[in-house]
Formats: C-alpha cells, structure tokens, sequence
C-alpha cells in the first residue's frame, strides 16, 4: 500500500475537543448552552444508529441534546408542528431532520420549514442559494467534512482537478460547490456520464458519493490522487462467519490506496467528520443567534 490514509476518525476527534472549548466558553462568560435537537420519524434502523450516535457525541462536548421520535406514521402536520415549536424555542440553536423521511412526507416541504438560522445541515433553499453564491451559510456536514480533510492534507487545493461522483443534493452538489469555492477546477459525474473511468484518471481529487459498494477501482485512479470515499455500504461478509456483514465505501480500497496518494477509508473516513461538522454548525449557530462572534477554528 502507498497511499496516506487520512484518518477522518482523529480529525473529527480534534474537531469535537475545540467544539468543547467552545461550548465551555459560551457556558462560562455567556451562561448558553447551545442545543441541538434531532427529528426522527419511524423505525429506520441505520437512522436509528446515527441518530444515537449524534445525541451521545452531542452530550460528549457539553451541549444539551434533545431527540424528538416520531411514529412511522405521523402526519405532515404534526411534524410542522414539532419544527415550528423548535423553530420557537430560543434553548435549541440546530435543528436535524434524520434523512430519508417516510414517503407520506415531503421531504422538501419539512427541511424549508426549519428556520434557516438553525438549519444546521444547510439543506434549506436560503442555505443552498448562499453556498452557491459564496455567501455565508451553514454548509451541509459531510460535503464540509470532505473539504476540511482535503484542505488540511492539501493546504492549498486552488488549481486542482476534482471529479465528484454524485449528484445529490446533500452530498455531490454541495461538495462541488465548496470545491468550486476553493478554486478547484470541478467536474461532477453521475449515472449518465459518460466514460466514467476516463473522467476519474484526469482528477488530482476524487470524492465518490454514489452509494454502490467498491465501484471504483484502482485503475480509475490517477497516480498519486487523493480519495475521499463518502460512500457508506453493508455488504455480506461470508469470511466473517455466516449472517455477518461489513461496511465498506464506494471505491475499491485495497487498489485504490495502491496507486493514491492519499484516500480515507470506510468506516472511519467521513462518517465521523459528518458528525464533527455538525456540532461545529450547532456552536456556529448558537453563537450567531445570540450575537457573539463565531469561531473560526472549528472548520478549518
Ligand atoms: P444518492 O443516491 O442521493 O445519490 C447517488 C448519486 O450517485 C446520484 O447522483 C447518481 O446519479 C450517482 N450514481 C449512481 N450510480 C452511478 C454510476 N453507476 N455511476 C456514476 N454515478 C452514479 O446518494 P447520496 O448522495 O445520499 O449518498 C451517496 C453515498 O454516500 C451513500 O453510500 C450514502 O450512504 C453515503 N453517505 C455517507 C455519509 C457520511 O456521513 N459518510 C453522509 C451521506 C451519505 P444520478 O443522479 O444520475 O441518479
């Protein structure tokens, strides 16, 4: 193997210790506490692992955490309801809506309704429409976790070629808007691009959000590029005995990180960064809706 391994798992754990400094600052001069609260609907099994996870690591760095479980069932209105009442409460700076909804409801209508000031994943319209024109927004969690690792192995990125593959609005187009905004020159591919490989050996950045389980294999990989491989996949893994299962990222790791020169692996790349980007977004929330300065070392 020559490639770096960008340890996404160490970073978002120095990420969450200024975090903490942060939360004890705002405490001690301030009396706030900032607070996010997560909005899950139903019984989705991984929402329900991130949704623990978020709450426990939220508690972790001195904020308060209040989770809101919703029946598979509930109704669009109930769930406007509950988002209007935390647009309301002035002890909760995040709101998170845990992704995918039920299909009785409209995902567009539910993240819009979320007040843009505490939409920590900058998934609203105002959030989008700033990212892309260069204003200051909250950027959604794992576009800006990929970028954090790209700029802190890279220092500057200004110049380079980035392929995204991926076009979704909560990974693959904000992250090629965050890469536009550091000056890379940025193609993004999808389902229909055509000659994928091609497109891939030209970039000296790769970012591969797609979901398909090792799709893209060393020889896809420029000499010497860096990876960030946001895919999150649960494949069977006979070799582990019978009924087991691993995790495993949309690139092929064991050729890619042959010929890359740097890449992150899965689980332990972006997934923790994700989580990291969004109590960084609750403290940079909180102390814009109370007025105070916002850091400006928790995503860098
Ligand atoms: P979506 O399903 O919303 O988007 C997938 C994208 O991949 C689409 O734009 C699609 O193209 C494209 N695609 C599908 N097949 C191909 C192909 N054969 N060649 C090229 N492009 C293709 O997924 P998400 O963006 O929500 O998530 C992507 C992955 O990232 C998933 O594995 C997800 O679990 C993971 N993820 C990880 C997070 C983390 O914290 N680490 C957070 C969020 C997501 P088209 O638009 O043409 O259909």
């Amino acid at each position: 193997m020559s490639a770096k391994i960008i340890d996404g798992k160490a970073f978002a754990a120095t990420v969450r210790e200024r975090v903490a400094v942060h939360v004890a600052r705002l405490k001690a001069d301030h009396s706030i506490t900032p607070g996010l609260a997560v909005v899950l609907v139903g019984e989705d099994p991984a929402s329900q692992v991130y949704v623990r996870s978020k709450g426990k690591m939220t508690v972790e760095v001195g904020m308060n955490s209040y989770e809101h479980k919703l029946d598979a069932d509930t109704s669009e209105a109930d769930l406007l309801a509950l988002i209007q009442q935390l647009n309301n409460d002035e002890d909760v700076h995040g709101i998170l809506v845990q992704l995918p909804l039920p299909n009785h409801l409209n995902e567009d209508l539910v993240i819009n309704a979320i007040d843009p000031a505490k939409d920590v994943d900058g998934f609203c319209l105002s959030n989008v429409g700033k990212l892309a024109t260069g204003q200051k927004s909250m950027v959604p969690c794992t576009p800006l976790g990929c970028l954090m690792m790209l700029r802190d192995h890279h220092g500057s990125l200004s110049g380079l070629n980035a392929v995204v593959i991926g076009r979704s609005n909560i990974v693959g187009k904000p992250m090629a808007a965050l890469l536009l905004g550091d000056s890379c020159t940025v193609t993004i591919a999808h389902s229909r691009t055509k000659d994928l490989p091609d497109v891939v050996r030209g970039a000296d950045i790769v970012v591969a959000a797609v979901g398909r389980p090792e799709m893209v294999p060393g020889d896809w990989i420029k000499k010497g590029a860096t990876v960030i491989d946001v895919g999150i996949n649960r494949i069977d893994a006979p070799e582990r005995g019978e009924g087991k299962t691993r995790l495993v990222g949309d690139v092929d790791f064991g050729s890619a990180s042959e010929v890359a020169g740097a890449i992150t692996p899965v689980p332990g790349g972006v997934g923790p960064m994700t989580i990291a980007c969004l109590l960084a977004n609750t403290v940079t929330a909180c102390s814009r809706a109370n007025g105070l300065i916002e850091p400006d070392d928790l995503t860098v």
